[in-house]
């Protein structure tokens, strides 16, 4: 199972894995946004791995380590990605109710759910040059290979690949959600920021699993 003290380093690793990647982000985001989401990305996750750090897992949850996440992102985040992230984290919370550790299916769920947030929250959908295009293909491939006996940690690896060949394709597409969607046809050639994120955090936590 996965308890709080096992979430406090899949939060841990994604802050990593995004911090290695800050610059790189920026870049993306540089081409084709206004080159602040590696900033975004590594000051929400730094917060959010600092916040479940915090916590006792005796006492807490997770469930409230999903919490505590979401209430750090939004806090240390002001550009589109932080009420998407933290939209992502509270129905995390959420899929697991007060579950004192979660079963492979509760993360399956909870992992899920994230994804749902995001798209609820920024109301794109796949096509559009967003995050979305990441995350819906991997909570997709995620879920069905799951729901026919694929065991979580190879589950998750095939989310990681959906994730990785829908950021991909975002390159391909001219932006209907965020600020690219100005630029019209300018921003073909050019991967979504958002999408590359959602692709590493989706390979931090498929590695999280492993
Ligand atoms: P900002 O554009 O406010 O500077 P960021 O740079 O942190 O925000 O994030 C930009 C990313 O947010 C985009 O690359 C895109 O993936 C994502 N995004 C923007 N609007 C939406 C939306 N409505 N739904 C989903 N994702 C979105
Ligand atoms: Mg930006
Ligand atoms: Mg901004």
């Amino acid at each position: 199972t996965i308890a709080t003290e096992d979430l406090q380093r899949l939060f841990a690793l994604i802050a990593g894995d995004i911090a290695a990647q800050r610059d790189h982000l920026c870049e993306l985001d540089g081409a084709i946004g206004d080159g602040d989401h590696g900033l975004a990305m590594d000051a929400g996750c730094a917060a959010a791995a600092k916040a479940v750090a915090a916590l006792d897992p005796a006492q807490a949850a997770p469930a409230a380590a999903f919490n505590a996440a979401a209430k750090a992102f939004l806090n240390a985040v002001g550009a589109s990605s932080g009420p998407l992230y933290a939209t992502a984290f509270m129905r995390a919370g959420a899929a697991v109710k007060d579950r004192p550790a979660l079963s492979d299916d509760d993360f399956v769920r909870a992992f899920s759910a994230m994804a749902q947030g995001v798209q609820e929250r920024g109301k794109a959908e796949p096509g559009e040059k967003t995050m979305v295009d990441a995350w819906r293909p991997a909570a997709d491939a995620a879920l069905a290979a799951w729901a026919s006996g694929t065991p979580l940690s190879q589950s998750l690896d095939m989310a990681a690949q959906a994730a990785r060949q829908g950021c991909e394709a975002t390159k391909d597409m001219t932006a209907a959600k965020g600020r690219a969607s100005r630029l019209g046809e300018r921003v073909i050639g050019h991967v979504d920021p958002g999408a590359a994120s959602a692709a590493i955090i989706v390979a931090s936590i498929a590695k999280f699993v492993r």
